[in-house]
This record gives C-alpha cells, sequence and structure tokens, in this order.
C-alpha cells in the first residue's frame, strides 16, 4: 500500500512502522472534561475516529511517554479503513 502523506509504499506492516516514524503527528492527542483522547483522520474522505485513551495512561507524564504507543493503536485504526473503505492494500 502507499502512504497517504508521501511517496512511501510497503505492506500494511512496513506502512504501520513508517506512519509510527514518519507521520506521529497525525494522530491528535486532546484533553477534555478530565479524559484524554486521540483522534485521527482519514486522509482520503476525512472522516475521523476518535477513541478515549484507556485510563491506565492517565499519568502526567503520559502525553510523552506514551506518544508513541498512542500513535502505534491510532494507526492500526487507521490501516484497518483504508484497506476496508478505500480498497487499498
Ligand atoms: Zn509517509
Ligand atoms: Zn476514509
Amino acid at each position: 500500500m502507499n502512504c497517504p502523506w508521501c511517496d512511501f509504499e510497503g505492506t500494511p506492516r512496513e506502512m504501520h512502522a513508517h506512519l509510527t516514524r514518519e507521520h506521529a503527528d497525525r494522530v491528535e492527542l486532546s484533553e477534555r472534561n478530565d479524559r484524554r483522547y486521540y483522534k485521527i483522520a482519514c486522509p482520503v474522505c476525512e472522516s475521523t475516529y476518535e477513541r478515549e485513551i484507556k485510563p491506565r495512561y492517565r499519568d502526567p507524564e503520559f502525553l510523552n511517554e506514551f506518544r508513541e504507543e498512542i500513535a502505534m493503536v491510532g494507526f492500526d485504526m487507521l490501516i484497518n479503513h483504508l484497506v476496508a473503505e478505500h480498497e487499498l492494500v
């Protein structure tokens, strides 16, 4: 599959590593009413997925410590979406 944001091409597994390394800033983190969320927007159809971050990550340092882990979860969701909705393989 092709990276939606650059020229990279690879298997979904390689894509996942690439996205986490190069495009982690595409996974937005936010905080509302004492809850934390991550959000990823599909670059093809612009639908967005937002999920609450698990309570075990509620630690003052979490944003930095878990940034990469959360990005990985977000990109999992995005790759599933790209494959299912846009038939990108
Ligand atoms: Zn890329
Ligand atoms: Zn989409």
